[in-house]
């Protein structure tokens, strides 16, 4: 009891660690792969936010450029100008002039002269009836603190510095000699109108628009352009990137999170979800989204794979392997318990007989029995604790030959039912002193067959002695002989207490005895029936327990009538 609770927890002890380890190994695993995802997003997100920022930089040039051109429109002819403006330049889809108090001048809101400018007036119809402010909402021109913003800042700074003219000299101004090249082109180009720059988004018709106008200085007029979005974007998709080595696509997502434009070595599909994306500063809702590569991210979860399927495959190695130690552990251990048992039942079993045997071979010797039939009661009990010694002496050396292999059968030409009626014979005083009955049942028919008949015969007497020792309450014995075609099957059957249900194929095991007080009174080593399969399998045949209703228990041996295998 003590071993197996050893045995259990040995077995606790190495459970534990092993299923510690595992999950530990586990979790890094994971840990390993979402450091590797967080890094990925990061280093996407880097690209991404660079893009925008590209994309946003030159939307702002834009915006810049046609804002400086309308800057410099003259005042005078200005619905002219602008017209031909719109002719001109694709980026311009209408222009528009708007006074203080009076509406919109331009395009004539009664009379528009295209369905274009009819839908422009619509769309900005709340701007033009003062109905919605000019001024854009606060969160339209809030500056998000994204780095594409302040990238989108600092480059601006730098254009914009880039970009200043020195101030001309007091003198220089006076003096109209030596005048540069560019100078004289500032000249003829009519001077910058001083006043102020707007930009507007607009969301009308499920689309963005842009609005820019400027506003003169004591001026109530404010006239502007409405951008040509599709010449706008189209010009834009020149800053994502054209060359992409790397595992990523890059798509710019409109207002409705629609890919606009996508570049990459794989298509992005609409229900991907991005890496990483970046709102547009000049682009209100617009983004730019960078994708990973489906097939990379299925390598990805392989890897995850195939480490939980290696750590798996080391537990379990680990377990099989420490539980076959612990079982290994476990059967040399009962091993050794059990001989040491055997070794102590043998000794006592070779002990009772000769003790009998001295005894009364010492009585005999000292001539001191006169009585004839005393004589020959003492005489018959030194030959049958001789024969009982023989039987114990012949199991161990079968024992000790079966366990190295060294048994070996000879091939006697046997007859069966006589080898069994001699057999009987010189067993019939034990039966008789265990007042047992033994019913033979023979077939009328001859049983030749080619066997070892040492082995024969000690198989019979190991299922005979268990007979007499564990089932003599039941006062007989049978046993039973059929010969067919082939092979021969050989019963016995008792009707004594019978062995447990559990115990039924475990006595067949070395050393293995019942552990009840039935067994615990009769002397035994526990080898008879282990002694007795190993012979009749080596014999060509098998020893097993017949099922049987009512007391007591039987035995059965087929075996081949040809002998050996
Ligand atoms: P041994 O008789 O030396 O103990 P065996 O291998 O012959 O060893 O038998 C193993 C065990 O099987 C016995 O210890 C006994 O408990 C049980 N056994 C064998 N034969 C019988 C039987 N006919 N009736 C009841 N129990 C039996």
């Amino acid at each position: 009891m003590l071993k197996s609770k050893l045995i259990i927890l040995a077995w606790l002890l190495l459970l534990v660690p092993t299923l510690l380890l595992g999950v530990g190994a586990l979790r890094l695993l994971e840990s390993e792969e979402a450091r590797l995802l967080d890094s990925r997003r990061t280093s996407a997100a880097d690209r991404v936010t660079a893009i925008a920022g590209n994309i946003d930089l030159a939307i702002a040039e834009v915006q810049d450029g046609l804002q400086d051109i309308l800057r410099q429109l003259p005042q005078q002819q200005l619905a002219d100008q602008l017209h031909r403006w719109k002719q001109e330049n694709p980026l311009v889809r209408n222009v528009f002039i708007w006074q203080q108090g009076r509406g919109l001048l331009l395009p004539d809101p009664q009379h528009p002269a295209s369905d274009e400018e009819a839908a422009f007036v619509r769309r900005f119809q709340p701007l033009f009836a003062d109905q919605s402010s000019w001024q854009p909402p606060q969160t339209d021109r809030q500056v998000t603190t994204t780095p594409a913003s302040s990238i989108l800042a600092e480059r601006r700074e730098l254009r914009l510095l880039a970009q200043r003219a020195p101030e001309p000299a007091p003198q220089e101004q006076q003096a109209d000699s030596a005048v540069s090249s560019s100078e004289s082109a500032r000249k003829t180009a009519p001077s910058p109108v001083s006043g102020s720059s707007h930009w507007r988004s607009w969301y009308a018709d499920d689309q963005l628009h842009l609005l820019g106008w400027f506003v003169p200085d004591g001026n109530s007029q404010r006239y502007g352009i409405e951008v040509e979005m599709m010449a706008l974007l189209s010009r834009l998709l020149g800053n994502l990137p054209l060359q992409i080595d790397g595992e990523e696509s890059f798509a710019l997502l409109d207002g409705k999170e629609q890919i606009f434009h996508q570049v990459g070595n794989f298509e992005i599909l609409p229900d991907r979800q991005p890496l990483a994306r970046v709102a547009l500063q000049n682009l209100p809702h617009w983004q730019v989204a960078a994708y990973a590569d489906p097939a990379t991210a299925g390598a990805a979860s392989g890897i995850m794979l195939f480490g939980s399927l290696l750590i798996g495959t080391f537990i379990i190695a680990i377990l099989l392997g420490g539980s076959l130690l612990l079982w290994q552990a476990w059967r040399n251990q009962r091993d050794a318990s059990q001989k040491t048992s055997f070794v102590s039942n043998v000794s006592h079993e070779l002990k009772t007989p000769l003790t009998t045997i001295r005894m009364y071979a010492e009585l005999l010797g000292e001539g001191r029995i006169n009585d004839q039939q005393k004589q020959q009661r003492y005489l018959q009990t030194i030959i049958k604790e001789s024969q009982r010694l023989t039987r114990l002496v012949n199991n161990v050396l079968d024992f000790n030959r079966l366990e190295q292999g060294r048994r070996r059968y000879q091939q006697d030409r046997l007859e069966l039912k006589q080898l069994l009626t001699e057999l009987l014979e010189s067993q019939q005083p034990r039966l008789r002193e265990a007042e047992i009955e033994l019913e033979l049942d023979l077939p009328p028919e001859s049983c030749p067959l080619q066997s070892d008949r040492d082995a024969l015969e000690q198989i019979i007497l190991n299922l005979l002695d268990n007979g007499i020792k564990y089932a003599a309450a039941g006062k007989k014995l049978q046993l039973q002989l059929r010969c067919g075609q082939a092979q021969l099957r050989l019963r016995l059957r008792d009707w004594g207490p019978g062995i447990p249900n559990a115990h039924k194929q475990r006595v067949f095991e070395k050393f293995h005895r019942v552990d009840n007080s039935l067994t615990t009174r009769q002397q035994g080593s526990g080898l008879g029936l282990s002694i007795a399969r190993q012979l009749a399998e080596g014999l060509g045949g098998q020893l097993d327990y017949c099922p049987i209703e009512g007391n007591g228990c039987c035995f059965e041996l087929l075996l081949p009538l040809g002998g050996e295998k």
